[in-house]
C-alpha cells in the first residue's frame, strides 16, 4: 500500500512506519532522561513557532483571535508537556501486584513498556493542540509517532510538518499530509496504537480499518453534549460559562454545550441573559476581533441550513448580541444564534452542531431531563448548572457521558490529571492523565519465581502432596446437596 505525493522526505507513510519501527526495535526503549529531553525539545519548538502557528490557524479559519489560539491551544499543549514531564518518573515506575498464597515466595509486577509506533489522526477544529497533546503523550510513553493532521487547515498542517521536521528525525516523529484518501490509507497501517480524533462517522471507518491489523485504537469522537440548567439557576455565572463554551472558536469545539435544557419557568430569563452576555463578550458583534470564523464554506452552509430548517419547522430563531454594522466584511461569520422550541425531528436536534447555534429546550422535572439524555447517544460531555445537591447527584449517577462539568463548560479538558475521552458513540478509551500514558504503553505483567517453588509440588506425577494442596486451596471435597 502506498500513500501518494505529499509525504515527507520522499518516503511514503508505509516506508516511514517501517523506518520508525526498525529504529524502535534497534534501540532500547528510551530512558526517563531521554523522554524528558524529547518533551523539552517539543516544548521549545512550540514556543519558538508560536506565532507561525497562530497566523496559520487564523488564515485557515478566515479569522481566529491570537488570544483564543494561545489560550485554547498553545497553553494547553505547554501545560500538558509540563504535566507529563513532572509525572513521568511516577508513571514509568513498575507497579507491584498481589501474589496468591501458593506463589508467595515469588513476586509480581507490571511494567509499562512503549508500544512502538503510534499513529495520530487529528481534526481541524483545534488543529494544533489535538495533534501536539497526543504527540507529547506518545513521546512520554517512549513511542515513535506518525501524525496525520487535517486537510481542512492546510497552512497549519504544513507549519506542523515543518516545525516537527526541524525538531525530530523522521524515524522519531513524522508528519504525513493529505485528505480523506490519505487518512483512509493511514488508518490501514499496522501501527502499534492508533489515536483518532474526529467525527463518529469517520471514527467507525478508522476502527474498521485498524481491526484488519488488530491495531488497538483510542477514538476521540463527537456528539451532542447537553447543558442542563437547574430551576432558578439562570444567572451570570451560568450564562458566562455557557456563552464561553458555546462561542469559543465559534462553537467549533467537540465539548461545546450543543444544546441547553432549561426549566420552563426560566426560558425568558435565559434568552434575555444569553443575549446580554453575548453583547458583553463580543461588543462589536460577530466581527469582533475575538470571534472566530467558520472554517469552510461547506460548514458555513451546513450551519445556515440547520437554522433555516428549524425556522421552517416552527422554531423561534434569535440572533443574539450586537448586530454587525454595514462595514462587516469578515469571511464566514455566523451570529450567535438561539433556536427555541425546535422539535426532535429538526436536524439541529439530531446532528452535532459544531457552530455558534444553541437550541434551547424546556423541561419541567429532572426525571424528564434524565430520560431525555438517556434516550440519546451517550454524549462526550454533560454540563450541569445548579447546586451540588441530590438532584445533581441523581443526574450524575443516572446519566453516562465522557466527562461532566458542574457550573462550568470545557474546563474538564484543561485538567491534565483527568482522563479525557468519550463513551460509546462519543469515543473509546481516553488520554490526558495517567490514562493517556497507559493507553500508549503496554502493561506487561511479570512474575518472578522465588527460591521456594511451592507450585512445583503441583506437577505430575500427582500424589498425596497434590491432594493436600488441593484440599487446602479448594476445601474438602463434600458431595453437593441436592
Ligand atoms: P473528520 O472525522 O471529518 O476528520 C478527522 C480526520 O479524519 C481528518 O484528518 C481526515 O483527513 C480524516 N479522514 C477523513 N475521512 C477519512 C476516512 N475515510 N478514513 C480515515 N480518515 C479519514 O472530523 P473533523 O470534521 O475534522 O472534526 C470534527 C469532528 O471531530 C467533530 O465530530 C468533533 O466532535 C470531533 N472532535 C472530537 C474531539 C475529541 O477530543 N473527542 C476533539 C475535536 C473534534
Amino acid at each position: 500500500m502506498t500513500i501518494p505525493a505529499e509525504s515527507i522526505h520522499g518516503l511514503d507513510a508505509a516506508d516511514l512506519l517501517a523506518r520508525q519501527r526498525s529504529a524502535f526495535l534497534k534501540e532500547a526503549p528510551p530512558s526517563l532522561a531521554e523522554r524528558k529531553a524529547r518533551l523539552a525539545r517539543l516544548r521549545a519548538t512550540v514556543l519558538a513557532w508560536r506565532n507561525e502557528v497562530k497566523e496559520a490557524i487564523s488564515a485557515d479559519f478566515g479569522h481566529r483571535s491570537r488570544h483564543e489560539t494561545d489560550i485554547m491551544e498553545t497553553a494547553g499543549v505547554v501545560q500538558s508537556i509540563d504535566y507529563l514531564t513532572r509525572n513521568l518518573s511516577r508513571f514509568m515506575k513498575a507497579e507491584h501486584r498481589h501474589v496468591g498464597f501458593v506463589y508467595r515466595s515469588g513476586h509480581a509486577r507490571v511494567e509499562y513498556q512503549p508500544k512502538g509506533v503510534v499513529g495520530v489522526m487529528a481534526p481541524w477544529n483545534y488543529p494544533f493542540s489535538l495533534t501536539f497533546i497526543p504527540l507529547a503523550t506518545a513521546l512520554a510513553a517512549g513511542n515513535r509517532v506518525m501524525l496525520k493532521p487535517s486537510e481542512l487547515t492546510p497552512r497549519t498542517s504544513e507549519v506542523i510538518q515543518r516545525m516537527l521536521a526541524d525538531t525530530f528525525p523522521a524515524d522519531e516523529v513524522a508528519v504525513v499530509l493529505g485528505g480523506p484518501e490519505v487518512g483512509a490509507a493511514f488508518s490501514n497501517l499496522p501501527f502499534d496504537h492508533l489515536l483518532f480524533t474526529g467525527s463518529t462517522q469517520v471514527g467507525r471507518k478508522v476502527m474498521k480499518a485498524a481491526s484488519e491489523n488488530l491495531v488497538p485504537v483510542t477514538l476521540e469522537l463527537g456528539g451532542k453534549s447537553p447543558a442542563i440548567v437547574a430551576r432558578g439557576h439562570v444567572d451570570e455565572r451560568t450564562m458566562g460559562s455557557i456563552v464561553f463554551g458555546k462561542l469559543a472558536n465559534a462553537g467549533q469545539t467537540c465539548v461545546a454545550p450543543d444544546y441547553a435544557l432549561v426549566h420552563e419557568d426560566d426560558l425568558q430569563a435565559f434568552v434575555a441573559q444569553f443575549d446580554a452576555m453575548v453583547a458583553r463578550t463580543y461588543p462589536e458583534g460577530p466581527t469582533s476581533k475575538d470571534y472566530t470564523s467558520i472554517v469552510s464554506d461547506r460548514h458555513y452552509a451546513r450551519l445556515v441550513g440547520l437554522v433555516d430548517e428549524a425556522r421552517r419547522r416552527g422554531a423561534r430563531v434569535i440572533e443574539a448580541g450586537v448586530r454587525p454594522g454595514s462595514a462587516a466584511n469578515r469571511v464566514r461569520t455566523l451570529a450567535p444564534t438561539l433556536v427555541v422550541g425546535a422539535s426532535d425531528e429538526c436536524a439541529v436536534m439530531q446532528e452535532e452542531i459544531f457552530g455558534p447555534i444553541l437550541p434551547v429546550r424546556t423541561y419541567r422535572t429532572m426525571d424528564e431531563v434524565i430520560d431525555y439524555v438517556n434516550a440519546r447517544p451517550r454524549p462526550l460531555a454533560l454540563y450541569y448548572f445548579g447546586n451540588e445537591d441530590d438532584a445533581c447527584e441523581t443526574l450524575l449517577k443516572r446519566t453516562t457521558s465522557g466527562n461532566t462539568g458542574i457550573n462550568n463548560t470545557l474546563l474538564h479538558v484543561a485538567q491534565d490529571d483527568l482522563p479525557f475521552g468519550g463513551v460509546g458513540p462519543s469515543g473509546m478509551g481516553a488520554y490526558h492523565g495517567i490514562e493517556g500514558f497507559r493507553a500508549m504503553s503496554h502493561a506487561k505483567g511479570v512474575f518472578v519465581q522465588g527460591r521456594w517453588n511451592l507450585p512445583s509440588l503441583l506437577r505430575a506425577p500427582f500424589g498425596k502432596v497434590a491432594d493436600l494442596a488441593l484440599k487446602f486451596t479448594l476445601g474438602a471435597n463434600r458431595p453437593r446437596r441436592r
